[in-house]
């Protein structure tokens, strides 16, 4: 039997090819022990008429090798072509992306000479569940989903994370301020969860101010703990402000599989001129061996590219006049780390990983609630375009809602009847609110659905509906 782990590899698209080469050769001089299987995957595959951008017997090589190296890759313009990204963290179930980002001052230009933090994504949910519609002209929408496992899972591996890793802090994000349900739940769960953890420090930030404090003083920062969105955005942010977005590799990581990969895309200008920086993806690749165990090998990579960074070989995206020495393309950049293998940087802290390093971090079994659901009314959303406010709440009111009374319209989140404004600005989708008329009486679906066919009747088109529930007694719907 081979000593060799087994390893999945794509290419990938644009500069994916030279800057995989690059990386493969520099793990493999360091003495890496894998098995590497490739498969094909983006654009050509998209090409193909696949819409996912993977072959279906890609999944099987996946499946056996559990761990995946992928350079980045083109998703086609159009239509149709679903993200090869999202579609593999979500069927791996990689729940967890981490991003860390470092300043390499005085060696690489950053405006923050001291920075050390590491952004953990929620990989799954989010807006990212990708579910969006079109269902009046003027007016689209898409939902944004936070559950109560998704958000144990990624603070708890936050936390756990923090502790294996010597960090001090874990800072959360959000914008609870405003989605109180979706983002309130994600700060309740910080909040209950970093109980558990006296060892660390904790803080919450509401994101819009906590990333100017992030673009001003990451030196602040320890471990980030975000939702999705919020993640995507601001770990590019803060590896561009290490240097350059070619400097940041990620690990996605579940309970079964993991992948591991450069923050940036394709750069398809730069492609096949020997120009990209290989550091995303290596410094990725480094996670890997991490994470197969292999600490001796990614301990030599990481302090071979470190001194290579000192010793001013600086590929285009982070050479400066007067700052950097030598300015190479991806094939010399890795030769000159390879000639590194084996030394450790001067200036730069040196790193040395130890097993504890990838102490596994499995997901917990998730808390069960045990809450009373009470249907109280629902929300009709209406296409509607024949007049005003007011207008639509006198039509409305005089069409029986039995065992409902319609309590307030709104448009684009705003209240505009009873007693809206005029000059509140309106679209064609109207969110009519309908509450049970009686306390604690009876009330069921079919009082939704008698009062959507009398809609109907009346000649009004409902797009959709979103039932109205309390939760012991507190209302699971926004006011
Ligand atoms: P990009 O990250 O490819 O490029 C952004 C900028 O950064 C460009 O100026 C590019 O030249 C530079 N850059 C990126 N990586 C670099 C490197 N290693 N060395 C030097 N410079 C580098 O983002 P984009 O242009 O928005 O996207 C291009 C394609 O990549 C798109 O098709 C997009 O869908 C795809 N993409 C893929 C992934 C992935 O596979 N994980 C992630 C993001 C974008």
């Amino acid at each position: 039997m081979s000593q060799k782990t087994p390893i999945t590899v794509a290419y990938g698209d644009g500069i994916g090819p030279e800057i995989m080469d690059a990386t493969l050769k520099i793990i493999e001089a360091a003495g890496a022990q894998i098995d590497i299987n490739v498969i094909e995957v983006g654009e050509q595959v998209y090409l193909k008429g696949n819409a996912e951008g993977i072959d279906p017997t890609a999944w099987e090589i996946l499946d056996k090798t559990k761990v995946f190296l992928k350079a980045p890759i083109t998703t086609p313009q159009g239509g149709g072509y679903k993200s090869l990204n999202v579609a593999t963290r979500k069927r791996l179930g990689l729940y967890a992306n981490i991003r860390p980002s470092v300043s390499y001052h005085p060696f690489i230009k950053t405006k923050h000479p001291v920075m050390n933090l590491v952004i953990i994504r929620e990989n799954e949910e989010d807006l990212y569940a990708g579910i969006e519609y079109k269902q009046t002209r003027q007016t689209t929408q898409g939902m944004k989903l936070i559950t109560i496992p998704g958000s144990e899972k990624i603070i708890r591996y936050a936390f756990e994370y923090a502790r294996n890793n010597g960090r001090k802090k874990v800072t959360c994000f959000v914008k609870d301020n405003i989605m109180k349900i979706t983002d309130g739940l994600f700060h309740k769960i910080f909040d209950k969860i970093g109980e558990e953890y006296e060892d660390i420090e904790k803080e919450v930030w509401i994101v819009d101010v906590g990333s100017a404090k992030l673009a001003t003083v990451p030196e602040k920062f320890d471990v980030i703990v975000l939702e999705n969105l919020y993640g995507d955005i601001l770990s590019d942010v803060v590896a561009e402000m290490s240097g350059s977005i070619g400097l940041g590799g990620s690990a996605n990581i579940g309970d079964h599989y993991a992948m591991f990969e450069a923050i940036h895309g394709s750069a398809p200008r730069r492609a096949g001129q020997n120009l990209a920086n290989p550091t995303g993806l290596l410094l990725g690749a480094v996670l890997m061996l991490v994470h197969i165990q292999q600490h001796d090998v990614a301990t030599k990579v990481h302090n071979a590219w470190l001194k290579t960074i000192e010793d001013g070989v600086h590929t285009y995206d982070i050479f400066r006049d007067g700052v950097s020495k030598t300015k190479v393309g991806t094939k010399e950049f890795a030769d000159a780390i390879i000639k590194r293998i084996g030394q450790k940087p001067e200036v730069l802290q040196a790193v040395d990983y130890h097993p504890r390093d990838d102490k596994k971090i499995m997901s917990q079994a998730i808390s069960v609630s045990k809450e009373i659901k009470e249907l109280v009314g629902v929300d009709v959303f209406l296409d509607w375009d024949k007049g005003s406010a007011e207008d639509l709440g006198q039509m409305l009111t005089k069409i029986e809602s039995p065992g409902l009374k319609l309590t307030s319209i709104s448009n684009r989140g705003a209240k505009v009847w009873p007693e809206g404004f005029k000059e509140t600005f309106c679209s064609d989708l109207w969110r009519c609110r309908y509450e049970k008329i009686k306390i604690g009486e009876m009330f069921k679906h079919q009082n939704i659905t008698e009062l959507l066919n009398k809609l109907y009747d009346s000649g009004f088109d409902f797009v959709k509906t979103e039932n109205l529930y309390n939760f012991d007694g507190e209302k699971g719907y926004s006011a």
